[in-house]
């Protein structure tokens, strides 16, 4: 059976993001601060964000020839210029791909390198790590490029790129909403390693227009009012936070990194009254002593999305803040909600992540792909104007990302109730989630496999009570010769600590074992390895 939204269709306009956000008619007034810097309180506003997006727009094509699908690369934590430059990048007819700031020279690399980068905008504490990605690369030094309240001589800040000294200003690039790319995140989907999800302005302008009945319904600009903690380097930051600000005028505190005490202060002070946050944040807000010291009586919702969150940590914040906790699930390929609860839903249906989002459909099916009775667990298909069409330059990977009638395989398990709520039950494809960021198993596998003693590897996500998330952990197969220890384990862990981002550390640990389980082909069995774990934990 195909499970149909339970909401009435939306029209999705045909537009390219630029116009939706700047061009369309809003109900909050163009000089009413949207963008606030959390730490400055510098703010812009809508006037001053379309004004200011036209002349980096222009000066990209002025001063860099940008034309239509040139990439740029994002490394930065969030700022409230993030929005600015990817606006005037679309004004240009450019696609943005962002990256997280903590990665490591040579995973930035990989990112540029894959997109086609023409140039990266990053911020002058993070120039040494860009320089050297760029020289890996081949990218010029003039095309590194800075956002923030810094400056530094000899990099060209985006504020100076404008037309300013041009005999005629350039022309607003025109793209196709359907066929031409927004963005570029990266995503490693259901196997292997990180690859571009490429999202079409429609793909992103359908999610906007989506959520328009759902979270940003009953929002208003003059009392409402988010922290913009999530990364906008992520698909649920740069698509879901700065969307609701931009549609709704509901202004967004940008916080550049997590730390919950200056959070509930910027709650407190800004009268913040819903949340756009992972399960972490959940966890420290329904636990930690500091949030006992501020008001944080504003708040009307909080939405949690990008990893599972337990109901005990719903639970405890309503205990705590009388607040409700609603989820939201999705992935960067639909650009990227599906599921959504309403805001005063949480309770009703504790661990749901809530109905269809307008215009999509769903499939559950088994291994065989075929469609399960109502109620039974399977992987979750779907299909809608917010799904991606296919990984960056990877068509050999089109078969297996979606089935032969054009269903995506979201690679997670579920079932569905009669009243069309959702719940993820499992995950089965290789993905660790570390705190909502993505952690590909491959990636770690392929380093491993570079340390001396390292013959055999196999990485799987296990999960930490403590932190309520999952956490990488290596089981190894040690060389001929090597024999296993808690001093190798401790030598492999900090060997590899030393050369990927934070969040891919094997803070689960390293396991020995004498053989990986392999399939016949040679494929690691990682559910075999899975289920060994939870002997191990005793969880079965
Ligand atoms: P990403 O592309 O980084 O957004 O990762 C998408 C994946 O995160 C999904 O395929 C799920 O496995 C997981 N995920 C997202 N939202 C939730 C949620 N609310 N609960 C559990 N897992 C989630």
């Amino acid at each position: 059976m195909v499970i149909t939204s339970r909401f009435a269709d939306v029209t999705v306009p045909d537009v390219d993001l630029w116009s939706l956000y700047m061009e369309t008619p809003r109900a909050y007034p163009d000089n009413h601060p949207i963008l606030i810097d959390g730490d400055t309180s510098i703010s812009y506003t809508r006037a001053q964000i379309k004004e200011y997006s036209i002349a980096l727009g222009q000066g990209l094509k002025h001063t860099f020839s940008w034309s239509k699908g040139d990439v740029l690369a994002f490394y930065t934590p969030n700022d409230i210029d993030t929005a600015i430059v990817n606006l005037g990048l679309h004004w240009a007819g450019g696609i943005g791909s962002p990256a997280n700031p903590t990665y490591t020279v040579d995973e930035l690399a990989r990112q540029m390198q894959d997109s086609g980068a023409k140039a990266i905008i990053t911020q002058t504490p993070f120039l040494e790590t860009v320089l050297a990605a760029a020289r890996q690369v081949g990218l010029p030094k003039d095309r590194v490029l800075l956002l923030g309240r810094q400056t530094q001589q000899g990099f060209r800040h985006w504020r100076d790129i404008n037309a300013d000294g041009a005999w005629m200003k350039p022309r607003r690039t025109r793209v196709n909403p359907e066929t031409d790319l927004a963005y570029l995140v990266y995503s490693s989907g259901t196997t292997g390693l990180p690859k571009g999800v490429a999202l079409t302005h429609r793909n992103i302008v359908a999610n906007s227009s989506q959520g328009a009945v759902l979270d940003l319904k009953g929002l208003s600009w003059d009392f409402d009012a988010h922290l913009g903690v999530l990364p906008f380097f992520h698909i649920y930051g740069l698509s879901v936070v700065l969307n609701v600000t931009l549609i709704t005028g509901a202004p967004c505190v940008v916080m550049p990194k997590w730390d919950l005490e200056k959070a509930c202060a910027l709650i407190q002070k800004h009268r913040l009254t819903f949340l756009y946050v992972p399960p972490p944040i959940v966890l420290a807000l329904g636990k930690q002593p500091v949030v006992d010291k501020y008001d944080l009586s504003t708040l009307r919702w909080i939405n949690s999305g990008a990893a599972p969150c337990g109901r005990e940590l719903v639970v405890a914040v309503w205990e705590r803040l009388k607040v409700g906790v609603k989820q939201g699930y999705g992935l960067s390929e639909t650009s990227p909600t599906i599921t959504t609860q309403f805001a005063d839903e949480w309770f009703r249906f504790q661990g749901s992540v809530g109905k269809l989002l307008p215009g999509m459909k769903a499939k559950i099916v088994d291994e065989a792909g075929k469609e399960v009775p109502q109620g039974e667990s399977g992987e979750l298909l779907v299909k809608g104007d917010n799904v991606f069409s296919g990984y960056w330059n990877r068509p050999d990977l089109q078969e297996g990302t979606f089935d032969e009638d054009g269903w995506f395989k979201t690679g997670d398990v579920f079932k569905v109730d009669d009243k069309g709520n959702f719940y993820i039950t499992d995950r089965i494809k290789e993905l660790i989630k570390y705190k909502g960021f993505q952690v590909a198993p491959a990636e770690l596998e392929e380093k491993l496999h570079g340390h001396p003693k390292v013959g055999d590897v196999c990485v799987i996500g296990v999960f930490n009570e403590e932190e309520h998330t999952e956490v990488p952990r290596a089981y190894i197969v040690p060389k001929p010769g090597v024999a296993p220890s808690d001093e190798l384990a401790e030598e492999i862990a900090s060997w590899l600590a030393g050369r990927v981002a934070p969040p891919k550390k094997l803070r689960g640990g390293v396991r020995f074992l004498d053989e990986i389980p392999k399939s016949q082909s040679g494929k690691i069995l990682r559910r075999v390895v899975a289920q060994m774990v939870k002997k191990e934990d005793g969880a079965v």
